[in-house]
């Protein structure tokens, strides 16, 4: 058969709007990513639940290309099968396409998945991305939003849009009523899809016969359940006008009309008086129309609708329906699970609060690792930290070990499996360490039993650590739910490492944020805040202190005469002179360009003087390369000095007054030392050209 099938013969028939809404019900109601195309792949629109995976891939030529060779070609097979069939992409997703024929021109081909089964699949993609031009760390930061699941699950997804999906178009189209018995059925769909494991199962019988009644006009309506160890049929829920007549109806799944509906699988109708007295229903009871559930293979219950007329066409519809609620009920099933997941979620909050307030380095690595292997109920781990100098793992923290492998055990990136998390930064399942083949056979500790998980803890994207999870109390291998457990909890115990590290390394971690990169000296931000804190010190117990402002002679003509490069080894040579000449207690920083600050705490001004003098020696004598070039054949520089409290009552008068008098040090021939002094300001006050330079100088870029 041929199909004519186009986008737009098939928007002729429905609009797009429409195709949408079956599309985003499907994809509702199976959780994965939907999309309708024609039979050559065509997308009718855009799809439901899109995976960011897919539009990423999708967005650069190679990615669009595999996937057409894909997702492409698994439509058009599923049109030549003329069945569904599940596959997998060269993104290690899961897929599955189900050919849907609506009449002898047109037929649509339902694309739903692209999920992964494992972890592994994941990590095995993302090595691969680099080839099709895919940035790396954009698939990488979706690794917290992945959701995993099995063939099973898609299997069942992919039957259920193939029968029910095929039934509700197909039917519906072909007798030409499509436009409103489909919006009926749509309604249903919709209903389905909002039933959610919160409500009680009682409450969502009520919802499907509340909406059975209101669309086809029901007079009475019920829910059976089978139970199977009484082996009949119990009413669960019912509604309507009679409805009391078969509130409390049982009965015994062999018998009459019954016993038919469980052989033959199929819904069954009767006006018979008699068949309708064999059940055991009351003689109010005219007409019985009855629609099995089914869970697996067998009848989990029965919708069943008294004294309504109903057409074939609403019998079909119905029909189609209780598919559908089969399936959500087994979904809700899951979702149960899901809830007892949930709770393992709420043991992890716990679990994150102790860690969080634990301050304690080594202690806090020894709860993450306690609470990791009650997590996952693991008997043996270990929890390994970076060492950043080293460039090597050490074990910090066990669970199971005996302490002398422990001492002696440190592993260099790339070596082992933990060395193969740090340098992958990639967390790893393994089920069985001595069929994979990722791992050599050296280095590997003995385990137990031969899973495990070992995951790696970041800090933004630096690694700092490895955690490692062994032996199952249980003697079970690791799921992928232990390690999305585990990956969540790693969450929360890096940023308290994080915590607790910075707590540690402060003193590091200050340095470089409050260090110039050129001469590493303090910047000038870090410079004010220690100011400030001097001065506070010297006003609480009143001491004086000095502070003194340098600046390099005739920089422009050294950086112009001998290029950059060397006017920054100028500058670096610079910072050490002034290093060299001060006190362990003084603090050096660079403020500008070619300026420098020294803050002498506790220094009178003679004593400042004496160390201001130092360092301007310092300097001279200092061989400096191509310093022949500068106008006296001497790289040198020009000091001003300011003490607190004789020349300023507070900080930026203080540094105002220094650099004062380091514009007077260059006004008088450069290369010397002047204190601040009255004179000075009178001075400096008379020269205009001082003035306009006291506007130009560091102490406007420090304000
Ligand atoms: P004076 O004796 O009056 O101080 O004159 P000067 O030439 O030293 O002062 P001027 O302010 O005219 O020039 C300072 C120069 O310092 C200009 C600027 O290019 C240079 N400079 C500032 N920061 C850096 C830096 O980080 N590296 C290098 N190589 N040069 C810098
Ligand atoms: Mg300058
Ligand atoms: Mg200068």
């Amino acid at each position: 058969m041929n199909y004519i099938t186009s986008p737009q013969s098939l928007t002729d028939l429905l609009e797009i709007s429409t195709w949408l809404q079956v599309q985003d019900s499907l994809s509702s109601i199976i959780g994965y990513e939907v999309s309708i195309s024609d039979a050559d792949g065509r997308l009718l629109c855009r799809p439901s639940n899109e995976n960011n995976i897919c539009r990423i891939v999708k967005e650069t030529a190679i990615g669009a290309s595999l996937c057409n060779d894909y997702c492409g070609k698994s439509i058009k097979e599923a049109v030549r099968k003329k069945e569904p069939f599940l596959f997998k992409c060269h993104a290690n997703l899961y897929s599955f396409t189900a050919p849907i024929i609506l009449d002898e021109k047109h037929q649509i081909v339902i694309l739903g998945g692209h999920t992964f089964f494992s972890y592994r699949d994941f990590t095995a993609f993302i090595k691969n991305v680099d080839s099709l031009g895919i940035d790396r760390a954009r698939i990488l930061s979706l690794n917290k939003d992945l959701k995993f699941s099995d063939s099973m699950s898609l299997k069942l997804s992919c039957r259920y849009i193939n029968t029910s999906a095929n039934n509700m178009l197909k039917n519906t189209y072909s007798q030409n009523i499509f436009k409103h018995k489909f919006s009926q059925l749509l309604t249903l769909f919709n209903v389905s899809t909002d039933l959610s494991f919160d409500i009680s199962h009682y409450e969502i019988y009520g919802m499907i016969l509340n909406v059975l009644g209101i669309l086809f006009d029901v007079n009475t309506a019920s829910i059976m359940l089978w139970a199977s160890d009484e082996g009949i049929f119990k009413t669960k829920t019912s509604f309507g006008q009679r409805e009391d007549l078969v509130l409390n109806y049982t009965t015994d799944a062999k018998k009459g009309i019954f016993g038919q509906i469980m052989k033959e699988h199929k819904a069954v109708s009767t006006r018979n008086r008699f068949e309708i007295l064999e059940t055991g229903l009351p003689a109010e009871i005219q007409s019985l129309h009855i629609f099995p559930l089914f869970k697996g293979e067998g009848v989990s219950g029965l919708i069943a609708i008294f004294n309504t007329d109903m057409s074939e066409d609403d019998k079909k519809i119905i029909a189609s329906f209780c598919n559908q609620v089969a399936l959500v009920l087994e979904n809700l099933k899951l979702k149960s699970e899901l809830q007892e997941k949930l709770k393992n979620l709420s043991i992890l909050m716990e679990i994150n609060k102790a860690v969080g307030s634990t301050l304690d380095f080594d202690k806090l690595l020894q709860v993450i690792l306690e609470k990791s292997t009650e997590l996952t109920k693991a008997s043996q781990g270990s929890l390994m930290i970076y060492d950043e100098e080293k460039l090597e793992l050490a074990i910090k923290a066990t669970k199971g070990f005996h302490e002398k492998i422990v001492e002696q055990f440190r592993i260099k990136p790339g070596e082992g499996i933990a060395g193969w998390v740090l340098k992958e930064g990639l967390p790893i399942v393994v089920e069985d360490i001595e069929r994979d083949e990722r791992f050599g056979k050296k280095s590997r500790p003995r385990y137990k039993t031969r899973s495990f998980i070992s995951i790696p803890l970041k800090i933004n994207s630096r690694i700092v650590g490895v955690l490692n999870i062994s032996d199952k109390i249980t003697g079970e291998v690791f799921s992928e739910d232990d390690l999305n457990l585990l990956l969540s909890f790693a969450t929360h115990a890096s940023i308290a490492i994080e915590r607790s590290e910075y707590y540690n390394k402060s003193e590091v971690l200050k340095k470089i944020s409050i260090t110039d990169q050129l001469t590493e000296l303090l910047n000038r931000r870090y410079f004010q805040e220690r100011l400030t804190e001097e001065i506070e010190r010297s006003k609480r117990y009143k001491y004086p202190l000095s502070l003194i402002i340098l600046d390099i002679d005739n920089f422009k003509n050294y950086n112009d005469m001998n290029g950059h490069l060397v006017g920054d080894e100028g500058l670096r040579i610079t910072a050490s002179c002034i290093r060299n000449a001060v006190r362990t207690m003084d603090v050096v920083a660079r403020f500008g360009g070619e300026e420098f600050a020294v803050i002498l705490p506790q220094t009178e001004k003679d004593e400042a003087n004496i160390i201001a003098e130092r360092i301007r020696k310092e300097v001279e004598k200092t061989y400096y390369p191509m310093e022949e070039t500068q106008p006296n054949g001497e790289f040198t520089i020009s000091l001003g000095l300011a003490t607190y409290p004789d020349d300023a009552g507070e900080m930026l008068e203080l540094i105002n007054n220094a650099d004062r008098a380091m514009y007077a040090a260059k006004t008088q021939g450069k290369n010397r030392v002047i204190s601040y002094s009255s004179d000075i300001i009178n001075n400096f006050n008379s020269n205009p050209l001082s003035l306009t330079m006291n506007g130009t100088n560091g102490l406007s870029t420090i304000i």
